[in-house]
């Protein structure tokens, strides 16, 4: 556990470790003029140039660590070394790390929080290299020949690591067994780590699915959310605050339970107790999956049980209701294409403190 810990008031967090290293200076040169005419010409050898930054940036349009979890080598450029002529070389181009605001940049071998990112922030977090110099630099009244240069500094080179805390867009609730984590493990390309959370029996998964790269969603199982409140053990204050910041509910149905119950009166039994629990929570939007279609033999056996389900349930015709299967991945797209409707102009991703 890192020594950080009690710094982050996170419970749900995204994180990446990534390798940074800013451009080296280039190397000074050494040149004379060497002109027609000029028989002894004096040194003209530029300095290097300065090597880019790595910096960091608090870019509202970033929602996740996703970006960094696949990349783990980001360098800027080298500077180029000077040249004759009293030419000094290119500085190297600064590469941007575009962070979501409020993701916390933690030196990972010594832990030091470096940065804590809020919006259109800007940071450097590791310094290019300085160019060395060329023997021009080094010419003085009593040295009219130097063939001394020096070489560029090597830029800032080290590993850190990103932590963002997350809020879920959507919470997944239903019976032990419908499928929720089959589901989440289906629709996340990524499960972030999960931070220490008291009662680890009862800890929320936590994935990001992602529609298209401009639109993802983070999705909250929540295991236990409703045995846990049945007993009376509850599951503490900061997850129920988290979990009723989410902006929606997918609730999983088993078409056939395998223990044989009636699907309309496990919802209705799910209805009641997320009411029980946080009527803040139930009466956010509900998207019904019914989960397991995989199960049914056809297309047409699996269209029939969706509208079956939509009159046993009572649903308006706008009501959103979904045939999915977490295990073969039939019906994820459309359901999250109907939690990314559900969402309307609230604000997609997470949010900070
Ligand atoms: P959870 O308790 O809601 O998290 O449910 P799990 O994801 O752990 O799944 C419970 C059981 O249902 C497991 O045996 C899964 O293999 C099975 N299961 C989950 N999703 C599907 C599905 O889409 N089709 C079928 N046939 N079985 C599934
Ligand atoms: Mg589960």
């Amino acid at each position: 556990m890192s020594p950080n810990r009690s710094y982050l008031p996170v419970m749900l967090a995204d994180r990446a470790v990534i390798f940074i290293k800013a451009g080296d200076g280039g190397d000074g040169c050494l040149s004379f003029r060497r002109e027609k005419y000029i028989p002894k010409g004096g040194p003209d050898g530029g300095n290097g140039g300065r090597g880019g930054d790595v910096l960091a940036f608090g870019d509202k349009s970033a929602q996740t660590l996703l970006d960094f979890q696949g990349r783990h080598h980001w360098n800027a450029e080298n500077g180029s070394p000077g040249s004759g002529r009293d030419k000094t070389g290119a500085s190297g181009e600064s590469v941007t790390l575009r962070l979501p605001p409020g993701t916390i940049i933690i030196d990972n071998d010594s832990s030091e929080v470096l940065a804590d990112l809020t919006e259109d922030q800007e940071v450097v977090i590791a310094k290019g290299g300085s160019g060395g110099f060329g023997n021009a630099h080094f010419k003085s009244p009593t040295n009219q020949t130097p063939r001394e240069t020096t070489p560029g500094a090597p830029g800032e080179a080290f590993e850190i690591r990103l932590e963002l805390k997350l809020i879920a867009d959507i919470g997944l609730v239903g019976k032990p067994n419908a499928g929720k984590s089959t589901l989440l493990t289906a629709l996340s390309r990524a499960t972030p780590k999960i931070a220490d959370y008291p009662f680890t029996t009862l800890s929320p998964q936590l994935g990001i699915a992602e529609i298209d790269p401009s639109r993802r969603l983070i999705f909250a199982d929540i295991p236990g959310l409703i045995e846990g409140a049945a007993q009376g053990a509850g599951l503490g204050h900061e997850f129920l605050r988290h979990i009723e910041r989410t902006k929606a509910i997918v609730h999983v149905l088993e078409i056939e339970p395998l223990d044989g119950s009636d699907p309309v009166a496990n919802y209705e039994a799910i209805r009641k107790e997320l009411f029980d629990y946080s009527p803040l929570l139930a009466e956010k939007e509900e998207i019904i999956a019914v989960n397991k279609l995989d199960l049914l033999a056809t297309d047409e056996d699996r269209l029939e049980a969706i509208s079956m389900m939509r009159t046993a349930l009572r649903l308006g015709p706008d009501d959103p209701i979904v045939g999915i299967s977490g295990a073969t991945g039939f019906g994820v797209r459309d359901l999250l294409e109907a939690c990314w409707a559900r969402l309307g102009s609230a604000e997609p991703g997470w949010q900070i403190p």
